[in-house]
């Protein structure tokens, strides 16, 4: 499996997924041009892709499913509620999930569980394939013993480090909006991001990659830092750090079996 973040933050988020025999997105936050151009820098072209899964209707997380699902007939794996809240983008080919419930999509058992945001039924995933086993987990207020015990066992996983705490306190942003971020419905600082590590690494976890950095309120430094400090403390794992980026692709990672 190859995994990578086509881009991550506020502004735009999209993981791409790689298995022996399909192709994957995890959201559709850019435009399907700049989707189909961050693609071509890893060498895959978008006509190659065979599905959009998506986590909640935010726009950063959706704006482009609608241009990708028509230019490229690509179905679009979703909640209902998710369909019915998306932002206009036109028709899609949409393929509706039950949350909790594993299906099989080619060579890859995907299983979207559920997360705290403040969406309508927002998911997180896992993909596992015959190589290993990938999780997802993006936008969500608080990391609850589901989500911990779902992401258990990854062998790669995709894990929100959204804001530091001291500088989404002291930061610009409105009373509100630090409140909504700090919420349960809101996003995980890298303090709970590294928590949430902790609790679910193992000898079998060869990376995490950090997602969803705010621009105003964090850094990749700090981020990489609350992730480091529980990889000091301990010698389970030793996986790999890559954090993503808002305007470029981020590195690739290839598990090795
Ligand atoms: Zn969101
Ligand atoms: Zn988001």
């Amino acid at each position: 499996m190859r995994i990578c973040q086509l881009a991550s933050g506020s502004k735009g988020n999209s993981i791409y997924i790689e298995t022996e025999k399909t192709r994957i997105l995890v959201d559709a936050g850019l435009s399907a041009l700049q989707i189909s151009k961050r693609l071509a820098e890893i060498g895959v072209e978008a006509e190659s892709l065979s599905a959009v899964f998506v986590t909640h209707e935010h726009s950063d997380h959706s704006c482009g499913l609608g241009p990708l699902s028509r230019r490229y007939d690509l179905p679009i794996y979703l909640h209902s509620d998710t369909y019915k809240g998306l932002p206009k983008i036109g028709s899609i080919t949409e393929r509706f999930f039950d949350i909790g419930e594993s299906f099989t999509f080619q060579d890859v058992e995907v299983i979207p569980f559920p997360i705290t945001h403040d969406a309508i039924a927002p998911v997180g995933f896992t993909f596992e394939s015959g190589e290993g086993k990938i999780g997802v987990a993006t936008d969500l207020g608080i990391a609850t013993r589901l989500v911990q015990n779902r992401l258990r066992q990854c062998c790669a996983l995709i894990l929100e480090t959204n804001h530091d705490e001291e500088m989404l306190r002291d930061g610009p942003y409105p009373w509100e909006l630090k409140q909504r971020i700090r919420s349960h419905h809101g996003h995980l600082s890298n303090k709970e991001g590294a928590a949430l590590f902790d609790e679910v690494k193992w000898a079998g976890l060869q990376a995490v990659l950090l997602a969803h950095l705010s621009e105003t309120n964090n850094t990749p430094q700090l981020a990489q830092q609350s992730i480091e400090s529980v990889l000091s403390c301990q010698n389970v794992c030793q996986p790999q750090l890559i954090v993503g980026e808002p305007k470029q692709v981020s590195k690739c990672f290839e598990l090795c079996e």
